[in-house]
C-alpha cells in the first residue's frame, strides 16, 4: 500500500546524455524530452541567460549569432563533461522540464556513458546528477544501450554489433552474454565532419563559414557513398582575403572527399574492434552484420561505405537519433534484470 503511495509519486528517469543532444525518458512513459546539450551564457559571470533559461533550443537558436559578451556553450565534449558547473544547471533546468509539476521525489535517474570515460570522468557525471536533483544514479555504456534500443539479444551467447556515430564521439563495440566483448571509442563524429567541411571551403574556396553553416550543408549534401544524382549546394560565407561576404556554390562530390579523413577513422575504428573480437564472434557478424545508430548514421550512403569496406552486411537501425535514449529507457523499466551490469552511485567506485 505504502509502495503504491510511493510509487505515485516517484518517477524514474532514462537520460541519453550526448554531446550534441540530451533525450530523455520516463519509465512507463516514453521519450519526453529532447534537446540539444547547448547553453548560453554571460561572458564575464559565467552565469546563463534568461534567468538559467537559455537552455537546450532555446540556446542554439543563439548557436554562432551572439556579441563577444555571450557564448553559447557546450558543458560536454567528446561525450565527457568539461564545464562541471553548466552541466549540472543544463541537468537541473532538463530534469524540471521533463518532470510533470506538482510534489515529486527525486528520481532514480539511469543515463549513458561513453565506453572509453575515465574513473574521474564517471565521477562526474553521477555528482553532476546528483546535485541536479537524482536520488541514485545508474551508469550504463552507450553501445549497450545502443544495442538494447536496436533490439539486438545482448543477453544472449551470440554476437551482436553497434555503431553509433554521434556528435562528438563514435562508439564501436561487439557485444555478447550482455557484456561487452570488444569495443572502440573515437573522437570523431558529427562535429569533426562539419569542422572538415569548414576548412574545405577555406582551403578551396577561401570561404569562412560557421558550424552551423558547415553542419546544414553536411545534413543536406553530405553523403559518404556515391549518389545516384550528385548535388550543387550554394553556401554564403565570409571571403578570407577580402572579409566581404559572398556566395560559393559545392557539389556532393567534393563534401564527400572533405569528409573521407572522418570516415576513414570510422572504419578504422569498426576494423579494429572486429580485430579485438574473439574469433567465433567476428565470424558470426558475416551473418549477423552492423547496425547503425546515432545522428552521424542519417549521413547518406553510410551503411553502404562501411558494407563495402569491411565485407558486413550493414543497417542504419529505425530511429537512430533515439536508439539509445530508447535502449536506456528499456533498460530503466526492467531494472532488476539489467542491475547486475550496471555501476551505481552507491556502489564503491
Ligand atoms: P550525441 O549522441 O553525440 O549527442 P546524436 O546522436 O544526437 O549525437 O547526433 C548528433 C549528430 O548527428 C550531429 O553532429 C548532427 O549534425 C548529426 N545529424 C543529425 N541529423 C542528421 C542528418 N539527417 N544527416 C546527417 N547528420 C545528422
Ligand atoms: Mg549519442
Amino acid at each position: 500500500m505504502l509502495k503504491r503511495v510511493f510509487d505515485r509519486f516517484r518517477c524514474d528517469l532514462a537520460v541519453d546524455l550526448g554531446t550534441a543532444n540530451a533525450r530523455i525518458g520516463i519509465a512507463g512513459e516514453g521519450l519526453v524530452l529532447d534537446e540539444p546539450s547547448v547553453v548560453a551564457v554571460h561572458q564575464r559571470t559565467n552565469r546563463i541567460l534568461s534567468g538559467g533559461c537559455a537552455v537546450g533550443h532555446l540556446a542554439r537558436q543563439m548557436w554562432g549569432r551572439t556579441p563577444d559578451s555571450i557564448s553559447v556553450v557546450r558543458p560536454l565534449s567528446h561525450g565527457a563533461i568539461t564545464d562541471f558547473e553548466l552541466c549540472e544547471a543544463m541537468l537541473r533546468y532538463f530534469l524540471r522540464k521533463a518532470q510533470r509539476p506538482g510534489l515529486r521525489l527525486r528520481p532514480r535517474v539511469l543515463v549513458t556513458v561513453p565506453g572509453g570515460i575515465t574513473p574521474v570522468e564517471k565521477r562526474a557525471v553521477f555528482n553532476s546528477l546528483e546535485r541536479a536533483g537524482a536520488r541514485q544514479v545508474f551508469l550504463i555504456a552507450q553501445a549497450m544501450a545502443a544495442a538494447i534500443g536496436a533490439g539486438l539479444p545482448i543477453a544472449e551467447p551470440v554476437a551482436s554489433m553497434v555503431c553509433d556515430v554521434g556528435g562528438g564521439t563514435t562508439e564501436v563495440a561487439v557485444l555478447s552474454l550482455a557484456d561487452v566483448a570488444a569495443s572502440r571509442s573515437i573522437r570523431t563524429g558529427g562535429d569533426r565532419m562539419d569542422q572538415a567541411v569548414a576548412d574545405y571551403l577555406r582551403r578551396h574556396y577561401s570561404l569562412r563559414i560557421g558550424m552551423a553553416a558547415a553542419e546544414e550543408l553536411r545534413i543536406r549534401a553530405g553523403s559518404a557513398y556515391p549518389l545516384e544524382e550528385e548535388l550543387t549546394e550554394e553556401i554564403r560565407g565570409v571571403d578570407t582575403a577580402s572579409g566581404l561576404p559572398r556566395r560559393a556554390s559545392i557539389t556532393s562530390e567534393e563534401i564527400r572527399q572533405a569528409l573521407g579523413d572522418c570516415l576513414e577513422e570510422i572504419l578504422e575504428a569498426v576494423r579494429a574492434t572486429l580485430d579485438d573480437c574473439p574469433a567465433e564472434l567476428a565470424a558470426e557478424l558475416l551473418d549477423r552484420g552492423l547496425v547503425l545508430c546515432g545522428g552521424g548514421s542519417l549521413l547518406c550512403g553510410i551503411d553502404r561505405f562501411l558494407a563495402d569496406r569491411t565485407g558486413l552486411p550493414v543497417r542504419v537501425a529505425p530511429h537512430p537519433l533515439t536508439t539509445v535514449a530508447r535502449g536506456a529507457l528499456i533498460c530503466l523499466e526492467h531494472l532488476p534484470q539489467w542491475r547486475p551490469i550496471l555501476q551505481s552511485s552507491d556502489d564503491d567506485v
